[in-house]
């Protein structure tokens, strides 16, 4: 194994000697989960996510990562991160927020979405017995990011609504050391939580996934509104926020559906914003589907710009001139980025190095 940016843990490493794999000894990660009602017959509501399922004794939440044991609830995940790795903040993609930084990033199987193109559909669509894991404590996490040089922890990967327990007590041990953390999440988390990890957490991006809620229903098997609904939350909590929006041919690659969705982030999220149009590639389910063509991605920027946003990128088409920051006011190039990369940046104190326009986001740590 090798460190640095870009580089996998592997399980097998003696990293984690002392922590092990025990995939007999599922108990060690079973912690009671928050924000749940109890109901009769030992039923339960959970109330992390809008999906709120009623769940019966010895049964499991959609998400396949929480259990009903005689009328509690529980997280089967706790301490059970599945993947981890040290990427560039750039990778989330997190542009405005501390370039050229690193994020100590983990993930836990399962998700309360089933995207049909998602990428990481091998750990996201299982429950946790289907994957290998690593046993890692909170602290160990903060240890690990700090060993690695990693400015924050991400969660990410998978959807990190469902280890909420573990990514708030993660978020808390790295806080400890001085360590930022970043979450990475279809934004699909009821308020009362989301407000909680807003509090704990440092900056957020949220993929929406379109601006139909006929999308999100048939591709994500999700809603729009909710997704909404926490962008609002996090604007009015004042969290640092980028959108990815995942450009899928023929799906959500028309024009009034850019201007729409660019038109709605300007009104209750300000122009501020930074959105990130990102090019699709066949998998998993979308197989069918071809590449965006690039000229669709460009077609969306230029959608979003007209519509009076700030800071609209071109992603995944490493070496796009999409990639780079333009300052609004000067429109000249202040960060510079090929891939996951910045070239050069001409930001100081926060300002624009030309004329001095206050540039949103994160910047020098
Ligand atoms: S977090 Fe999981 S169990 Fe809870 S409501 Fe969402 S999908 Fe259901």
């Amino acid at each position: 194994m090798t460190g640095g940016l870009g580089c996998t843990l592997a399980l097998s490493s003696s990293l984690f000697a002392n922590s092990g794999i025990f995939p007999d000894e599922t108990q060690k990660f079973v912690r009671e989960a928050r924000f749940y009602d109890k109901l009769e017959n030992k039923k339960i509501r959970c109330k992390l996510c809008p999906r709120q399922c009623v769940i019966d004794e010895r049964e499991r939440g959609y998400c396949g990562v929480r259990e009903n044991r005689e009328g509690t609830y529980y997280t089967l995940v706790y301490a059970r991160p599945c993947s981890l790795n040290a990427d560039p903040v750039e990778k989330k993609p997190l542009f405005h927020y501390y370039p050229g930084s690193a994020a100590f990033s983990l993930a836990t199987a399962g998700c309360n979405v089933n995207c049909k193109f998602c990428q990481n559909w091998e750990i996201s669509q299982v429950r946790p017995e289907e994957v290998r894991s690593y046993y890692l404590l909170p602290e160990e996490i903060a240890n690990l990011a700090g060993k690695y040089e990693c400015q924050s922890i991400a969660y990410t990967y998978s959807e990190p609504t469902i280890y909420y327990e573990y990514m708030m007590d993660c978020a808390l041990a790295g806080k400890r050391k001085n360590i930022k953390n970043v979450v990475i999440t279809a934004g699909y988390i009821a308020k009362d939580p989301l407000t909680e990890l807003c509090k704990v957490v440092d900056a957020i991006k949220v993929d929406l996934k379109s601006f139909s809620d006929k999308y999100y229903r048939e591709i994500v098997n999700g809603e729009l509104q909710p997704v909404l609904d926490s962008l609002v939350t996090m604007r009015k909590l004042d969290m640092w926020t980028e959108i990815v929006y995942l450009v899928v041919p023929t799906l959500n690659d028309g024009d009034q559906e850019f201007r729409d969705l660019s038109a709605w982030i300007k009104s209750n999220l300000g122009s501020d914003v930074p959105v990130h149009f990102t090019r699709f590639h066949p998998q998993y389910l979308l197989k069918n589907l071809p590449p965006t063509p690039v000229k669709t991605l460009e077609r969306a920027k230029e959608i979003a710009d007209a519509e009076g946003l700030h800071y609209v990128y071109v992603g995944n088409v490493p070496g796009h001139p999409g990639e780079n920051t333009c300052c609004p006011q000067c429109k000249k190039i202040i960060v510079q980025r090929t891939g996951f990369t910045v070239q050069k940046m001409d930001i100081k104190n926060g300002q624009c190095l030309y004329c001095n326009y206050k540039i949103a986001g994160k910047w020098g740590i």
